[in-house]
């Protein structure tokens, strides 16, 4: 794992499924291929990603559970993540989850990327959304299927386009997981997706909110940050995680990657290992 953490360029080229990814999409040049090799190997091949998928959900399930035998309460507005609507109080409650690393497993499209020395692009992740094979994240689909036995909405709210919906829908269906069109909101202008959680909230109490992606769970993380501005959030979210925003692991690609590129600005892209990264790299 550490050997994964210093092999930042690891994540660089795994940029399905974001808009932050793809606007890494022409790069030129890619990261190593062993440093490319750590971050799927890790989530194709360890338990320990397995482990902490099961980790994830079981504390959302336990989460669930609270909120199933005391209500609302429970919830409160200051975040903006778990909003209830006092006008509304009796407004069925909804989870809302990510879908890429979340529920659906990309591991092998970038696989794919590193078999076939390429870098991402529209094209590609199109034609593998198109396949609708992915497998689901461990844990994902009992998680599910436990909330929707306690009579929980499940919205996804994904920055997977428009474009891509009958697929995902697809995806989701092939795998056991019953979806409706409306429950599906993908990416049509921008990634932020606070605007998809206030459409929500519409019709719903979002009781939880489930991602790989710290924007997943709050605006506040979709604004360009630096990397201790990132941390500083974290100590300020710190009691919401495990209990509101349940954090799934994604060492492929991210926002903390991005946050790294931009501080470096695109000589990130030209020269993944050879410039400029090491020096975030904290030795004794
Ligand atoms: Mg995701």
């Amino acid at each position: 794992m550490k050997k994964l953490l210093f092999s930042f360029a690891a994540a660089s080229m795994m940029l399905a499924c974001s808009s932050s990814q793809s606007s890494l999409s022409n790069a030129q040049s890619g990261p190593s291929e062993d440093s490319k090799l750590s971050a799927v190997l890790w989530q194709q091949t360890s338990a320990e990603y397995e482990a902490l998928c099961h980790q994830a959900f079981n504390a959302a399930a336990y989460r669930l559970a609270i909120i199933s035998n005391s209500g609302l309460d429970v919830i409160d507005q200051e975040t903006g993540a778990a909003i209830v609507d006092q006008s509304s109080p009796n407004k069925k409650m909804a989870i809302v989850m990510d879908l890429d690393e979340t529920v659906l497993d990309n591991s092998p499209y970038n696989g794919w990327l590193i078999e076939n020395n390429k870098t991402y692009n529209a094209e590609s992740w199109t034609e593998w959304c198109n396949l609708a094979k992915a497998e689901l994240v461990p844990g994902a689909l009992e998680f599910i299927e436990k909330s929707k036995n306690q009579g929980i909405k499940i919205m996804y709210i994904s920055n997977r386009s428009v474009d891509d919906l009958e697929a995902t829908i697809s995806n989701l269906q092939n795998s056991g997981i019953t979806v409706d069109r409306s429950d599906v909101l993908l990416k049509t202008e921008n990634s932020e997706k606070i605007k998809r959680r206030e459409q929500v909230m519409g019709s719903y109490n979002i009781v939880m909110l489930i991602g790989d992606n710290l924007a997943d769970f709050t605006d506040a993380f979709d604004q360009k940050l630096s990397i201790n501005e990132r941390k500083v959030l974290i100590e300020k979210y710190r009691n919401d995680f495990g209990k509101k925003f349940i954090v799934l692991p994604n060492v492929m690609y991210g926002d903390w990657e991005n946050t790294l590129k931009s501080n470096n600005n695109s000589d990130y892209i030209q020269n993944y290992n050879a410039y400029g990264l090491k020096k975030y790299i904290k030795t004794f």
